[in-house]
C-alpha cells in the first residue's frame, strides 16, 4: 500500500455518518473509493447523542439492532424546573446505537468495494493537472494517493475545507454528555430538555431515557460555560431528581463541537466538495446534524457520479450550499435570539409564554414538526434538467 501511487475516483476523508453514507452510495454505483479515518475503530470515540427524528426514520432504512426504543414524550423545563409535557401519537425519536450503525455501514461499504484506511490521518492535498494528490499518514509513514474528487467529511473543523479553499464553519456550540446503561429505570421513554442560561447558555441540557440507555448532557456556547463543570452541576442539581443514577453504569462520555451557522455557501469546487458537519449541514435551532448527513451525502453522491460519468470537473460546481440556506433563515434568526438570552429571569419569562396555547403549539412544532434538511431530490432533479439542457444547446 505504501509503494506505487494508487488512483481512486473519490477519496473521502472522514468515516462518520456523512462519509460512510457517501461512500456506500457511490461504491454501489461502481465508483472506486478510498475512505479514510484517523480512528482505529469506528465503533469507539463516538461524539453524538444519536437522536434520529421521525422524518429520517421514515425516509431511510436502518439495519436491525441499530436503534433504541421509540420515544413519543418530551418534557421541556424552565430554569426553575417548571415543566411542559408534550406527547405525540407517533414515534418521534429513536436514539441510534451509533457504534453498531457505523460498523454496519462500514461493512456495507467494504462489501461493495470501498477500500478503508483506518488509523490514517489526512495531511493535505495538492492539485496536479486537475487531479488531487492526497497526502495521508499512517503509523508515522507518509502515503500519497490520487483522486479525481476529494470529499471532506472530516467534521465540524474541516481541514479539507481549508485546503480546498472552501467556506469554513465559524459559529459553534459545544455538547458534552455521559451515557449510562439503563438496567433499572422502568420509566416510559422520554426526552427531557432543560432551558438554563447558566448550565446550557444558548442551547439545552438534556436527559434522554429510551429505556435502554440514558444520555445526560449539556450544550451551549463554549465561551460562556465550562461543559464538564456544567454537567457535574446539572447532575447534582437536576438530573438526580429525574433518574436514579446511583445504580447505573457509566459506559461512555461523548462531546464535541456543533456548527450552528447554517449550511455554508461555497461547499464545492472542481476538485472536491464537503458533506455533513464540514459543510455546516446542521439545524441552527435544534443542532441536529444526522438527518442532514444522510440527505446531503445523497445529493453529493449524485453530483460526484455525474462528474465521473461525464469526466467534466465543472459538474461539481452544481453542488452549492445556496440551494439550502433559504430553508434555514428563520432558524438562524431564532438562533441569534437564543444566543442573546443570557439572563435566567428573561428565560423564565420567555418560558411562561411557551406554557400558553400558542407557545405550546410552537414547542410541538419544534419537537414533533417533521422538520428535516431540505429534500435533495428536488435539487437533484434541477441539476439533472440543467445538465440535459446544456448538452442539447
Ligand atoms: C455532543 C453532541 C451531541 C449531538 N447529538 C445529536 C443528536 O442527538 N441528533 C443529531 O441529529 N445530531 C446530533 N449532533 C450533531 C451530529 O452528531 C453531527 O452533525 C454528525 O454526527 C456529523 O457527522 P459527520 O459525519 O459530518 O462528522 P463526524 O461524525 O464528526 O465525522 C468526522 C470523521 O472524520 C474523521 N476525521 C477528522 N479529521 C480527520 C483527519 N484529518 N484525517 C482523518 N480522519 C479525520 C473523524 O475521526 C470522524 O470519524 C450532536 C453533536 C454533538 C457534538
Amino acid at each position: 500500500m505504501f509503494g506505487q501511487i494508487k488512483c481512486f475516483d473519490v477519496v473521502i476523508i472522514g468515516a462518520g455518518l456523512a462519509g460512510l453514507q457517501c461512500a456506500k452510495l457511490l461504491s454501489q454505483r461502481g465508483a472506486k473509493i478510498l475512505l479514510v479515518d484517523r480512528k482505529i475503530d469506528l465503533t469507539k470515540g463516538i461524539h453524538t447523542t444519536g437522536i434520529f427524528v421521525r422524518k429520517t426514520l421514515e425516509d431511510f432504512d436502518f439495519p436491525a439492532g441499530t436503534l433504541g426504543k421509540p420515544v413519543r414524550n418530551v418534557t421541556l423545563y424552565s430554569p426553575k424546573l417548571k415543566p411542559i409535557n408534550l406527547e405525540s401519537e407517533k414515534d418521534e425519536f429513536r436514539v441510534g446505537k451509533m457504534g453498531k450503525l457505523y460498523g454496519n455501514l462500514l461493512r456495507e461499504c467494504i462489501a461493495s468495494g470501498v477500500e478503508f484506511a483506518n488509523e490514517t490521518r489526512y495531511i493535505s492535498t495538492e492539485i496536479n493537472e486537475s487531479e488531487n494528490i492526497v497526502k495521508l499518514k499512517k503509523s508515522g509513514k507518509d502515503w500519497e494517493v490520487k483522486a479525481k474528487v476529494l470529499v471532506g467529511a472530516d467534521g465540524a473543523q474541516s481541514h479539507v475545507a481549508e485546503d480546498l479553499n472552501l467556506d469554513e464553519n465559524k459559529e459553534w456550540i459545544v455538547g458534552y454528555e455521559e451515557v449510562y446503561q439503563n438496567a433499572f429505570s422502568i420509566d416510559e421513554p422520554r426526552l427531557h430538555c432543560f432551558l438554563d442560561a447558566k448550565l446550557a447558555p444558548g442551547y439545552l441540557a438534556w436527559i434522554t431515557n429510551d429505556g435502554e440507555e440514558i444520555h445526560i448532557g449539556v450544550g451551549g456556547y463554549a465561551e460562556k460555560f465550562n461543559p464538564r463543570e456544567a454537567l457535574k452541576e446539572f447532575k447534582v442539581k437536576t438530573a438526580d431528581k429525574i433518574v436514579d443514577l446511583s445504580r447505573m453504569k457509566l459506559t461512555e462520555t461523548r462531546g464535541g463541537k456543533i456548527p450552528v451557522g447554517g449550511v455554508l455557501r461555497k461547499i464545492a469546487n472542481e476538485n472536491g466538495l464537503l458533506i455533513g458537519d464540514a459543510a455546516g449541514a446542521v439545524s441552527p435551532l435544534t443542532a441536529g446534524g444526522l438527518d442532514p448527513c444522510l440527505r446531503l451525502s445523497k445529493f453529493a453522491s449524485e453530483i460526484i457520479w455525474k462528474r465521473l460519468e461525464t469526466k467534466n470537473p465543472k459538474v461539481l460546481l452544481d453542488y452549492s450550499g445556496e440551494f439550502f440556506r433559504a430553508r434555514f433563515v428563520s432558524r438562524l434568526w431564532m438562533r441569534r435570539l437564543i444566543a442573546l438570552i443570557s439572563n435566567q429571569t428573561l428565560l423564565e419569562f420567555g418560558f411562561s409564554f411557551m406554557r400558553g396555547r400558542i407557545g405550546k403549539k410552537f414547542a410541538r412544532h419544534v419537537f414533533f414538526g417533521r422538520g428535516s434538511f431540505p429534500d435533495v431530490e428536488i435539487q437533484i432533479a434541477k441539476v439533472e434538467k440543467s445538465f440535459n439542457n446544456s448538452i442539447l444547446s
